[in-house]
């Protein structure tokens, strides 16, 4: 599927098979997860390269070919694909912090081509190899419906067990991952949202109280009643929803700290609010490799779910990314290729 022009449909066309190079494999796609990262490179609100482009940067498959100085990966083996090209070489890589590299060569499905295809041409570092008792369909959903979460959770925010956490929209396709992930972390789980199927659906993956944001707007209340004082150690935010953003922070505690997983460009932060109580404000960006790799672990070990809420054909994709506008999906949505 090819985006050929922001903000209108992709279409369904007959492409050349990817070239690849000496240190990539040629990946024959399984399966692709789809994010509503997707509908903003569709609507041209993030980077990406000159269009134009196949997206898709959620991705499992089998190798089907290889470069000639691969040496890790041979025709046949089943993979997932960590979607930052890092240097591995400056500063941030070397502190562990791949996806702000320095020299970012670019992302599959932003920067170069992705996993909405038949086939894809992946660098050799890139690759995880895949447990056989792990679905593709799962594997596509780990490196950032899970890995997003578990770098927000683990990595930034540093999430310990018995601290509060507050997930703001806890009943989507990354937040319903983020529970789990915190719950495996032995954090005491607070799930915002909207709509009683959300809130079911965070109960059922863990959440040890719901609150309906729209029946109780000034949550942060229930949040300081519930910890009996004691407030919340972390928020965080997975819509960029500016009442939500400004609840969320009443309902951090002294020294603790607001993590914003969802983005886009201007949010409020009440700076005074954030210095009489010294409130960390903490950005977070996707996952790495190492991210990706833990996430695998814990679902080969059965730890955390994988919430695949609808599989699709790829021709099928416009329609998936309405309903992914719309809020019409119960985890993450997944095409099959063949
Ligand atoms: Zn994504
Ligand atoms: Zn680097």
């Amino acid at each position: 599927m090819v985006l050929k022009e922001y903000t209108k449909p992709l279409t369904l066309e007959e492409v050349k098979q990817p070239t690849f190079g000496p240190r990539e494999v040629l990946l024959k796609v399984k399966a692709a997860g789809v994010c509503g990262t997707d509908l903003k490179i569709r609507d041209g609100l993030v980077p990406t390269k000159e269009l134009p482009l196949i997206p898709g940067h959620e991705v499992a498959g089998v190798v089907a070919a290889t470069g000639t100085e691969v040496e890790g990966f041979r025709e046949g083996d089943e993979v997932l694909v960590s979607f930052y090209i890092p240097c591995n070489e400056c500063r941030t890589c070397l502190s562990g912090r791949q996806t702000i590299c320095e020299r970012l060569q670019g992302r599959i499905g932003f920067e170069f081509d992705g996993g909405f295809a038949q086939y894809v041409a992946v660098p050799e570092i890139c690759l995880i190899p895949k447990p056989q008792e792990i679905s593709f369909r799962q594997a596509a959903v780990i490196p950032d419906a899970l890995g997003t979460c578990y770098h927000a959770l683990v990595r930034r925010a540093q999430v310990k067990n018995g601290d509060y956490l507050v997930v703001v929209g806890g009943g989507g396709g990354l937040g319903l991952h983020a529970i789990q992930i915190a719950k495996w972390l032995g954090a005491v789980v607070i799930g915002v949202d909207v709509a009683e199927e959300k809130l079911n659906l965070m109960k059922a993956y863990g959440a040890d109280l719901v609150i309906d944001g729209a029946q109780d707007p000034s949550w942060s209340k229930t949040v300081t009643d519930y910890t009996r004082g004691l407030q919340a150690d972390h928020v965080a935010t997975f819509i960029a929803h500016q009442p939500s953003i400004d609840e969320g922070l009443k309902a951090v505690r002294k020294g603790g700290d607001l993590v914003l997983v969802a983005y886009r460009e201007a949010v409020q932060f009440n700076a005074l609010y954030g210095h009489l109580n010294e409130i960390d404000l903490l950005s977070t960006r996707a996952a790495t490799k190492a991210d990706i790799e833990a996430c695998l672990k814990l679902v080969t070990e059965k730890k955390v779910e994988p919430v695949i809420g609808k599989a699709i054909h790829l021709s099928e994709l416009n329609d998936g990314l309405q309903l992914i506008k719309d809020g019409n999906i119960k985890g993450r949505l997944v095409i099959d290729i063949e």
